[in-house]
């Protein structure tokens, strides 16, 4: 998984390619590199590390100069990252230059035979016998780069994005995608290459998006000819017009990415449901559902298929769809789901979450629910994602980009959507009053504001991760609807702080974990008023009497666990159903502030990436 950028046009290309390059870091940043075509030959450097490295060693290496070039910022699956594995690559011959994004899979066997007719190569990478195949393919051929990548791709099993170009006609660049995202930004004069619009976004809002199993040949003096790769048959290029502005994409004043996602938690919250929940007239409109009214209606089980963050707002909406649509609903990690033969048939309806739309363990599941014949649909943030367009039908959440590797706002607005589908469910069932029914959507629209509220106790909450960002170990604690909370608050802190966290089910506190509890040991328990209060109290006296401390996540003005707890951080009273869009907010900032405080990578924690397009 990586970010890939490339330029052709009249402008300089470097300066376009680094600021994307920077932008697309979220993608993978172990090492990058960046190509250009000077005039008359390529200039390539690439190093270990961020993009800043790669600023920093390129002006003492080449030449900058090029209106045509490609760059990758990489997250290696093949080969340690090292300058030599990081992209772009060269063919044997030095002609060809690539950036990959993406895994060959069969490339064992590729090299062997590439080995045979003569090819060494430099790195350990898939992507080097990739090049090296097409330029074998075009020169035992004698064919011009397009067609000689097109035949190479027929040969590759894995996916990919690419954009590949050649020193003897450096007039054109190559792009193909299976698997991985490439979109294309369309200029006067000049055209783009990225994984996502982010780093031509001021340049140009018109955009083509490759779909799976399609190339390009991108030329600055012909309009862009697209090709499905396997039949050769030609493809009218969509252009589309980017809503995505630049300042979405930046800092906006926070010191990073996830502080700032944090706190759009309200508006993002808003976003999703804006134009769904009409309070007034009591409905839900989710075009995505109501087409498909009939297969959610007569749904025998809903299978929820994720990863990660995604997974644990799955298990949230295991409690919603249950209490209010009372369809029963197993939740599955999509990498389990996946290779081990699972019981689907067409009475199933299959939810798919992803923030970027691009996991790739889930998008295998979709394929496999839909090869069984199961209604599949989407939960996604990146519209147009790869996701989004597999699945049947689907409901974006309208968070806004995502870049904090750490997922935040993607969580609560996946919880948003996954709401309104069940309530919608039960409305139409019949399995919810009417008095609950706009009980909860009126609540549901109170939410942002609360989350605000919530959000209010940023200080409280640093000054408790002060007195605890030394701890070795911690453990999370929730019942019922709060219980995801809890895994997702112990995956946030492990996520950027590598502070060792576990989540549980409160009450199965006593079959193991209350073993590790001593006076070293922070314990986070959400002890929100509705839902299963007096047990979590019990709970709660169960640590403090074996000396454990104790963080409370509990409603306004509670006074019983403030009694008890070392530390209490209040949010809003709700509806227990809707209490995890609350609770989680103080959990998301006691990370975030202990990982600033032990001088973490915040946004870009260590072996971790935004989007796993890799298995
Ligand atoms: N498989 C390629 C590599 O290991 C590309 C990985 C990526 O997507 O960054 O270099």
């Amino acid at each position: 998984m990586c970010g890939i950028v490339g330029y052709i046009g009249f402008r300089e290309a470097y300066p376009i390619i680094l600021k994307g390059l920077k932008r697309l870091e979220y993608r993978g940043y172990d090492s990058a590199g960046i190509a250009l075509y000077d005039g008359e030959n390529i200039k390539l450097s690439k190093t270990k590390g961020k993009v800043d490295d790669l600023e920093r060693k390129i002006k003492s290496e080449i030449s900058t100069k090029g209106s045509l070039g490609i760059g990758h910022t990489r997250w290696a699956t093949h080969g340690v990252p090292n300058d030599i594995n990081s992209h772009p690559h060269y063919s044997k011959s030095g002609d060809l230059v690539i950036i990959h994004n993406g895994i060959i899979e069969n490339y064992e066997s590729l090299k062997k035979e590439l080995i045979q007719r003569g090819y060494s190569f430099t790195s350990d990478t898939d992507t080097e016998v990739l090049i090296n195949l097409i330029e074998d393919i075009k020169k035992s051929e004698n064919i011009k780069l397009g067609k000689a990548v097109q035949i190479a791709l027929t040969q590759v099993v894995g996916a990919y994005a690419i954009a590949v170009f050649d020193k003897n006609k450096p007039n054109e660049i190559v792009v193909a995608r299976l698997g991985s995202p490439l979109a294309i930004g369309v200029g006067d004069d000049e055209f783009f290459i990225a994984s996502d619009a982010s780093p031509f976004i001021e340049y140009t809002n018109n955009a083509i998006y490759l779909e799976d199993e399609e190339m390009a040949i991108v030329r600055r003096d012909k309009p862009i000819k697209i090709r499905k790769i396997k039949d050769d048959s030609l493809v009218n290029p969509y252009v589309q017009e980017l809503q995505l502005n630049l300042e979405q994409i930046e800092k906006g004043g926070y010191d990073h990415f996830m502080l700032k996602e944090i706190h759009e938690q309200p508006h993002a919250i808003k976003d999703t449901y804006r134009g769904r929940l009409r309070v007034n007239e009591g409905i839900i409109k989710m075009a995505g559902v109501d087409d498909n009214i009939e297969k959610f209606l007569n749904a025998k089980r809903i299978i929820v298929v994720a990863c990660g963050t995604s997974w644990h707002a799955g298990l949230v909406s295991e409690y919603i769809f249950e209490n209010f649509a009372r369809i029963p609903v197993e939740v599955e990690y999509a990498s389990e789901f996946r290779y081990r033969n699972p019981i689907i048939n067409e009475n199933d309806v299959v939810i798919a979450i992803s923030q970027s739309g691009e996991t790739a363990d889930t998008l295998a599941a979709i394929k496999l629910a839909k090869s069984r014949g199961a209604f599949v649909f989407g939960v996604c943030n990146v519209v147009g994602s790869t996701i989004a367009r597999e699945t049947d039908a689907g409901a974006y959440t309208h968070a806004g980009p995502e870049i904090g590797v750490a997922s935040t706002k993607a969580f609560t607005t996946q919880i948003t959507v996954l709401t309104l589908i069940a309530l919608k469910l039960a409305k139409a069932k019949g399995t919810i009053s009417n008095s609950d029914y706009h009980l909860t959507l009126g609540e549901l629209e109170l939410i942002p504001q609360k989350v605000e509220t919530a959000l209010g106790s940023d200080a409280h909450i640093k000054s408790i991760a002060h007195t605890y960002k030394d701890s070795k170990n911690c453990l999370y604690l929730g019942r019922g609807y709060n219980f995801p909370v809890a895994l997702e608050g112990a995956l946030k802190l492990k996520e950027i702080s590598y502070i060792h966290a576990e989540g549980y089910p409160a009450a199965e506190m006593k079959h193991g974990p209350i073993a590790l509890i001593d006076e070293n040991m922070p314990i986070i328990v959400i002890a929100t008023k509705k839902g299963h209060y007096d047990k979590i109290v019990s709970n709660i006296q169960e640590i403090k009497s074996r000396k454990g401390k104790i963080i409370g996540i509990v409603t306004e003005g509670d006074q019983t666990v403030k009694g008890l707890a070392d530390h209490v951080i209040e949010v809003p009273d709700t509806l227990e159903s809707l209490s995890p869009l609350l609770t989680t907010i103080p959990l998301q900032l006691l990370s975030y502030h202990i990982a600033v405080m032990l001088d973490k990578n915040v946004d870009q924690p260590r072996n971790l990436a935004k989007s796993v397009t890799v298995e």
